[in-house]
């Protein structure tokens, strides 16, 4: 048996405000005045003073505006990289991702591949990347993905959808000011906090549990709970509990795995497009057989909060799409061996996928 030897964030700070400290952070970090910042932050704030007038752009640094529309492809990190190094002599001295978990995950994708030789997509998959990454800063303004702390980044590819996983994905530094979350509309809101809410049920229903994801893993959900059943949250400390939940939920997944949500939610997203956070509402909400509990909570937390998932999404798909769809989903294998242990293929069919798929 050999344990992970798991890479940390290695530094962080915490506190309503704290986003102000950023110019005194990163300064030391300059290695010279032609080698600039690349800050790369969700178009949603384009124009928003109160979050730009804090973005501290000195000698080239750059500020690209990027939309969170769609999740990031492995084409769009070649093509920002390329961006990067034609408009700029010498490398960056550092990559600073402002967002939610899509522009977490192309900051930490571009970091790796501005000293990595090819295409993000070569490095899809488990440690595949040679060279340690340019020093990157992780600043969320969404919480639940726990992208923030993870050791992954997300990309679709060509032919996958699947992580860059590495010891050197993780964010040098991360900014955790729950302040830059209070203009989240409130599905979206839900939509990302439920993603955390399911990684701490996948986690602590899994075969992989260990006293170390558990020990995060009931921490979020206990913050989850409080966040999304109780009544007595201010809107501040609502904000505040559910930062440190995506921390400790991802922390839990990170010495174990997801689950039977996120395999089938990243079949949708393959063929759909579907993002995580809502794609992972519209599969749990099917999952009782697999989740009981975890599902029944998940129903009154929607209904507290009045969400409507969408319905039908699978209605008009032919053969074809679920074939893909059902590929993607089944090929995840450290998922469903998480969910239902070694001998997981005698539950999980094909059919049995696509008698689920047809619900949703
Ligand atoms: P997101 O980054 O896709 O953003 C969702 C929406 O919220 C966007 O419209 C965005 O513009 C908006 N938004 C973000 N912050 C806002 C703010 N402060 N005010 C108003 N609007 C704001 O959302 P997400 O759910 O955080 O991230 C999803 C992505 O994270 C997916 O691409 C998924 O694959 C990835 N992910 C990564 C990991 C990982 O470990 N690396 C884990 C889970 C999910
Ligand atoms: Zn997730």
């Amino acid at each position: 048996m050999s344990y992970k030897n798991y890479p940390m964030v290695s530094r962080v700070v915490f506190g309503r405000g704290c986003f102000n400290q950023l110019a005194d952070i990163i300064s030391p970090k300059r290695l010279n005045t032609r080698a600039p910042f690349i800050f790369l932050v969700d178009d949603v704030f384009k124009g928003d003073a109160w979050l730009n007038s804090r973005i501290p752009l000195a000698y080239d640094d750059q500020l690209i505006y990027i939309s969170a529309k769609e999740e990031p492809k492995t084409s769009q990190v070649d093509e920002l990289v390329e961006q990067i190094i034609l408009t700029h002599k010498d490398r960056p001295s550092g990559i600073i991702g402002i967002g939610g978990g899509t522009l977490l995950d192309l900051a930490k994708a571009v970091a790796i591949m501005l000293t990595n030789e090819g295409e993000s997509r070569d490095y899809q998959g488990w440690d595949l990347v040679k060279n340690p990454a340019i020093y990157h800063v992780g600043v969320p303004t969404i919480s639940g993905t726990g992208a923030e702390v993870s050791r992954t980044t997300v990309l679709t590819g060509p032919e996958k959808k699947l992580g860059i996983n590495s010891d050197y994905t993780p964010f040098d530094q991360v900014i955790l000011d729950p302040e830059l979350t209070k203009d989240v509309p409130k599905e979206q809101w839900f939509y990302t906090g439920m993603d955390c809410y399911i990684h701490c049920i996948e986690s602590l229903n899994g075969t992989y549990l260990n006293a170390f994801s558990q020990s995060y893993g009931e921490k979020a959900y206990e913050l989850c709970k409080e966040i999304f059943l109780d009544n007595d949250l201010s809107e501040e400390e609502s904000q505040d509990k559910l930062m440190m939940a995506s921390w400790h939920g991802g922390m839990s997944i990170a010495y174990s795995q997801v689950g039977v949500a996120h395999a089938m939610s990243y079949g949708l997203s393959f063929l759909l497009g579907t993002k995580h956070g809502i794609g992972n509402c519209i599969v749990f909400d099917h999952l009782e057989e697999f989740y009981p509990e975890g599902v029944a909570l998940f129903k009154k937390m929607k209904k507290k909060f009045d969400i409507k998932l969408p319905q039908g999404l699978c209605a008009d798909l032919d053969e074809q799409q679920f074939d893909t769809m059902i590929d993607v989903a089944i090929s995840l294998e450290p998922l469903w061996e998480n969910a239902l242990g070694k001998n997981w293929k005698q539950t999980i069919t094909r059919e049995k996928l696509r008698a689920l798929y047809e619900k949703m």
